[in-house]
């Protein structure tokens, strides 16, 4: 019934598309007039009003500006849980700054996004399974100009490092990983790393587009009578704003950190090309965020990227971008 489970049949890597709506910051005019629109029988295609044609976009579902937050985490409940059996999974929003990446992962307080009500489910759906028992962690990370800081530790400089074991895996000295119980837990934990997140930027909006914000989620499972072990990873991650930067208008450290933005968002898109396209060599390595993800891309794991959209004349160029870099993955 739900795409979820085509989406299961057809392979691991899936692209969403959400249209955020009309907000005032879109101002009036001529530049404020949408060119986006969905198709009236097929939700997996959207047209884009562009340089005076139209141009058709496929993917695997389109939310438009209308969907709700419930709608959406609908269509990924059981990516989500597929976690709880063992799998790695990563969510992606991407998309430009003010496209509604953050809405779509963090929402608001009075109408969470994927975050919360992916905690919320996997909740539920463990304790549900009475023959097991699971433990659940947080970990919560952002990467900055390719330098890793932990959210949740005492000290929250950008001081983490990835390091290869012996194994072939790897892992993050000193990451914290906290165990969580319920949604109270949860939220009390998201405070303390968007805290920490917003000390020290003297513009937290300014920062957080430039800077990728990951939520790793670790579950744990221990069958009762067996002693059978699981564990599964959901990544839900918040990327940098994908808009290009002229370079002619970039000073020192912003364009640094338009490089640093610039390479990681198109390592990600050459991994999961690469993996899409079943190449040989994986480039995990091209950056911190796909190093990072490793584990959760590629192999038996499932990806999941949310091209979000600002539909309005202004971003047309950002949004033909967005929506190409969505069809390179798909
Ligand atoms: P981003 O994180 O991509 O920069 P935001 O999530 O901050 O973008 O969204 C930009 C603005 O648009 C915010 O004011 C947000 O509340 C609003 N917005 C985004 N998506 C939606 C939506 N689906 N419904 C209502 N408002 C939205
Ligand atoms: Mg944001």
């Amino acid at each position: 019934q739900y795409h979820n489970e085509l989406v299961e049949l057809r392979g691991n890597i899936r692209v969403f598309c959400r249209i955020r709506p009309v907000i005032k910051e879109d101002g009036q005019g001529q530049q404020s007039e949408v060119i986006v629109s969905l198709d009236k029988d097929d939700d997996g295609v959207l047209y884009v009003n562009s340089k005076g044609r139209s141009q058709t976009f496929d993917v695997d579902k389109v939310f438009g500006e209308n969907s709700s937050q419930i709608m959406v985490f609908e269509e990924m409940k059981s990516l989500v849980t597929s976690c709880i059996d063992g799998y790695n999974v990563c969510i992606f929003a991407y998309g430009q700054t003010g496209s509604g990446k953050t809405y779509t992962m963090e929402g608001t307080s009075l109408d969470p996004g994927i975050n919360q009500r992916a905690l919320k489910e996997l909740f539920t759906e463990t304790s549900s399974r009475l023959d097991w028992e699971y433990t659940i962690t947080l970990s919560v990370i952002e990467i900055y100009n390719e330098m890793i800081r932990d959210l949740l530790g005492e000290d929250t400089g950008y001081k983490m490092e990835v390091k290869m074991n012996p194994d072939g895996g790897y892992h993050i000295p000193g990451l914290s990983y906290v165990v969580v119980k319920s949604p109270d837990d949860v939220n009390e934990w998201f405070k303390v790393g968007q805290q920490n997140r917003a000390t020290a930027a003297t513009n937290m909006n300014e920062h957080s587009s430039r800077s990728h914000a990951l939520l790793c989620i670790t579950v744990i499972g221990c069958n009762i009578t067996t002693g059978a072990k699981s564990t599964g990873k959901l990544n839900l991650v918040d990327l940098a704003g994908s808009e290009r930067v002229s370079k002619s208008k970039a000073d020192g450290a912003r364009l640094k950190e338009a490089q640093s933005i610039n390479k990681s968002l198109s390592s990600l898109g050459d991994v999961i090309y690469a993996l899409r396209s079943k190449q040989s060599h994986i480039p995990y390595r091209n950056s911190k965020l796909t190093y990072l993800l490793q584990d959760s891309l590629g192999g038996d794991s499932k990806t999941l990227m949310i091209a979000q959209i600002a539909p309005v004349r202004k971003n047309e160029g950002e949004t033909i971008c967005s929506l190409n870099f969505a069809q390179r993955v798909r």
